[in-house]
């Protein structure tokens, strides 16, 4: 009888380590407590705006490589578009200033020698500060590291790291966004490509990975929340579903947590993880968005931060915004509002809007939390962790929910 790997949630890093396995051969059963895949990176949609929109919007970089070989294995590659070229428009709202950053392909960034490519009023030798925190040697923060301050650190360093850590640079891990850093500017424009899924996230990670599954006898149990794990002295003997039932591990079958941090804490004994988080806030406006305007517009000294154009759709970003949780949703959406016009360049009334603020969008991206994330294997030697959260390397995104799945894949086939 073939072995079996249960894994337990359907977020990316489930459903990348479910695919693995079953490239590997393995029988896979996965088992998700929600009524749909995806968690923290899915679509829906919303009753207010009738239309389907993702939980966030999410921004991805050509430099992610297990992401984009991840939709090339389940065959939704051309799910993401982006620009050939890594350019970033940007505005900024206090001064009106508009540009377009344009980082050349090759390692050597001769972009930072050209004015009509760099950030506007930055000299070459500002870009040195950011090549500095690429040895960041201790448990520091970003502010600790490099300088945060001046038009570099304002009009590209703090909103590449702000997006990528979701965590404010004073406090945020410069380890974290070294490595971010590494994998993205050090490399040149070929690994800056700004990527996103213009038909949602559930379209391109979410409904081609249970199609591959399906094709690849993989068992995918929805509304199936595990309560406990059944722990012997050193491998889980089995799944307690609840109401819904028992399953036993058999010698030889293996499983996957790929839970959140709070819920794999409770299910395995002295598992330490990370405790604190940051908000992301999103806001939608049903409205055509107007000819010219950039795909992506970065916003600097604004309320917003991302602007994203969508089919009759525009859709803000906000990160690290646990600020902005209690102002009344009406005013928020009046504030953000106007702020989107101001950018794009529209008058009139605001259009249907939506708000969608996400409180534990992913962990605190600090020194502190980040020494909390434990490594995929545990006490138990048929259990294994994945989830953005776990210690990838990277903060939470995509790419290191990804890579974690994968890693626990790799580490259940080496069983
Ligand atoms: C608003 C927002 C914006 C973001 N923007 C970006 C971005 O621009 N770029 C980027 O790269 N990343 C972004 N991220 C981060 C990215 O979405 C996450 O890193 C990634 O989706 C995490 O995947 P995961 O599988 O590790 O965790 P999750 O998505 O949290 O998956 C965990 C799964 O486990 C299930 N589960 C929980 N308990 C149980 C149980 N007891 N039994 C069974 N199943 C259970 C959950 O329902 C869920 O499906 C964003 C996140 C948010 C919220």
């Amino acid at each position: 009888m073939t072995s079996t790997v249960h894994v337990i949630g359907a977020g990316l890093a489930g459903l990348a380590a479910a695919i693995r396995l079953c490239q590997r051969g393995k029988g896979v059963v996965l088992h998700e407590a929600a009524g749909q895949a995806g968690g923290r990176c899915r679509s829906y949609h919303d009753p207010v705006l009738d239309m389907v929109i993702d939980n966030g919007n999410h921004l991805l970089l050509s430099a992610n490589d297990a992401a984009l070989s991840y939709l090339g294995t389940i065959g939704a590659a051309a799910k993401l578009v982006g620009p050939a070229q890594a350019e970033f428009a940007f505005v900024d709202v206090a001064s009106g200033k508009r540009w377009t950053l344009r980082i050349n392909d090759g390692r050597l960034p001769w972009w930072i020698f050209d004015e009509q490519r760099r950030v506007p009023d930055t000299r070459a030798a500002d870009y040195l500060s950011i090549f500095r925190l690429l040895w960041p040697g201790s448990e520091r923060t970003i502010c600790e590291t490099v300088k945060c301050a001046g038009p570099l650190y304002d009009r590209l360093a703090r909103p590449l790291w702000l997006a990528a850590l979701n965590t404010d640079p004073k406090e945020a891990s410069a380890r974290l966004a070294a490595a971010v850093t590494r994998e993205t500017l050090a490399k040149g424009g070929k690994a800056c490509r700004p990527l996103f899924a213009p038909e949602g996230l559930s379209q391109a990670f979410v409904e081609s990975a249970l199609s591959f599954l399906r094709e690849h006898q993989a068992k995918v149990e929805f509304s199936h929340r595990l309560r406990a794990l059944e722990l012997g002295q050193d491998r889980v003997t089995a799944l307690d579903f609840g109401d819904d039932g028992r399953v036993a591990v058999a010698a030889g079958d293996s499983v996957i947590l790929a839970t959140p941090p709070a819920v794999s804490a409770d299910l395995v004994p002295g598992l330490k993880t990370p405790e604190k988080f940051r908000a992301i806030v999103n806001a939608h406006f049903r409205i055509e968005p107007p000819p010219g305007l950039a795909p992506i517009l970065g916003i600097i000294n604004g309320t917003i931060e991302w602007l994203f154009s969508f089919k009759h759709r525009l859709s803000v970003t906000i990160s690290c915004a646990d600020r902005l949780l209690e102002v009344p949703r009406e005013t928020l959406a009046g504030q953000i509002w106007q702020e989107v016009a101001a950018v794009a360049g529209l008058t009139g009334a605001m259009p249907p809007w939506q708000i969608v603020r996400e409180r534990r969008a992913t962990f605190a991206a600090t020194p502190a939390e980040n020494a909390k994330r434990p490594g995929a294997e545990t006490a138990w030697k048929n259990l294994f962790l994945a989830g953005d959260w776990t210690n990838t390397g990277l903060p939470a995104t995509i790419e290191g929910a990804i890579r974690s799945g994968n890693r626990a894949a790799g580490l259940v086939s080496a069983t």
